[in-house]
């Protein structure tokens, strides 16, 4: 089968395509032909060889993905040959041919849902329910800020606080993403590149601030994110990118909560609750991944530089 493989630590041109035996599922595991590969930032972070997570070379990149079972091993019972499925964390990597994964690792996917779109589910979708609902403990009626709404984690965090009857704020940067968020139920949507979009934030909320953010620049805006927070408010720090510099008043005067999170500390429990509620998301049609990009997958390298470029406008997926 093709298959991108890194033999070497270092920039997107480290990942080169090659023809690999396929592999085959053993017992409680899942063989899955991929239609669509989803590229993550982390899938970046991880080709430098400087993440903390490092795999051992050569390895295949890629953790989503959507396609069909090609065959199942002893003793699996949730899924059968032919079935849609998206998956989420692979034994081989989801940047090939085929993904050999675990079974609790594959998800059925809802008819409806596109390949491209069943591989923009995994990390973003699972991320964004575990930052809201796991860690911030979000509830219908508040007012969420999600910094950083038009990316990946961004949408899928808009779009399931909407379904949870939450009202949301998102930023983008450019102008057709904050037309992306406004698309996805944001009822405003704020340029992170304005001075003063946070003064429109306090405005539009009557001068109480939002009870939860999602941060995905925490470096840059972990900061002021305090000072729009409403009393005992919550923030999840998502993602971060350096070090940042802090008013711990800020903390003080509002009872904050500033917490942080990896999907890689969920536990196998954690993510089958996490995804038993995405899953009926995407039945019901109330969460609908975007796909902005789609790249073959000979071209992994352009898709990676890419991932770290502004201007985000949902998923960059890889098409085998
Ligand atoms: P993505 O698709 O590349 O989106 C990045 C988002 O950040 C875009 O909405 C982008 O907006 C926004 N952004 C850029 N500059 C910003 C600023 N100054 N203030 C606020 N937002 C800004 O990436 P993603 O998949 O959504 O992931 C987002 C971050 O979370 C990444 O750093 C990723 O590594 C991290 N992450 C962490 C976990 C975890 O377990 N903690 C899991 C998944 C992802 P524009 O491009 O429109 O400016």
């Amino acid at each position: 089968m093709k298959a991108i493989r890194v033999h070497e630590f270092g920039p997107p041109e480290v990942m080169r395509i090659e023809d690999t035996p396929q592999p085959e599922a053993a017992a409680g595991e899942v063989l899955v032909r991929v239609k669509a590969a989803g590229v993550n930032p982390v899938d970046s972070y991880i080709r430098t060889g400087t993440y903390a997570n490092k795999p051992s070379l050569p390895y295949t990149p890629g953790s989503d993905a959507a396609g069909l079972v090609e065959s199942v091993g002893e003793g699996v019972t949730r899924v059968a040959r032919g079935d849609r499925v998206y998956v989420h964390g692979s034994l081989s990597g989801t940047y090939a041919e085929f993904a050999l994964c675990k079974e609790p690792q594959v998800w059925p996917l809802a008819d409806a849902v596109s390949f491209e779109q069943g591989a923009a589910v995994g990390v973003p979708y699972a991320t964004a329910y575990r930052a809201l609902f796991h860690r911030a403990h979000a509830q219908p009626a508040e007012t969420l800020l999600v910094h950083g709404a038009s990316g990946g984690v961004g949408i899928a965090g808009t779009q399931l606080a909407r379904a949870a009857g939450m009202t949301v704020i998102g930023t983008a940067g450019s102008d057709r993403g904050l037309q992306l968020v406004r698309e996805q139920g944001a009822r405003y949507a704020l340029d992170h590149h304005n001075s003063g979009y946070l003064d429109e934030l306090m405005k539009v909320t009557g001068g109480r601030g939002v009870d939860v953010i999602l941060e995905m620049l925490a470096n840059v805006n972990l900061d002021k994110d305090l000072n729009v927070l409403a009393k005992h408010g919550r923030l999840i720090v998502v993602g971060s990118r350096g070090t940042a510099e802090i008013n711990p008043r800020s903390a003080m005067s509002r009872d904050a909560n500033i917490l942080g999170m990896t999907l890689f500390n969920a536990s196998e429990q954690d993510l089958k609750s996490i995804h038993s509620a995405l899953v009926a998301g995407l039945e019901n049609a109330s969460l609908k991944p975007v796909v902005g990009q789609t790249i073959s997958l000979a071209d992994a390298a352009r898709a990676h530089h890419a991932v770290m470029e502004s201007g985000a406008y949902g998923k960059i997926v890889l098409v085998p």
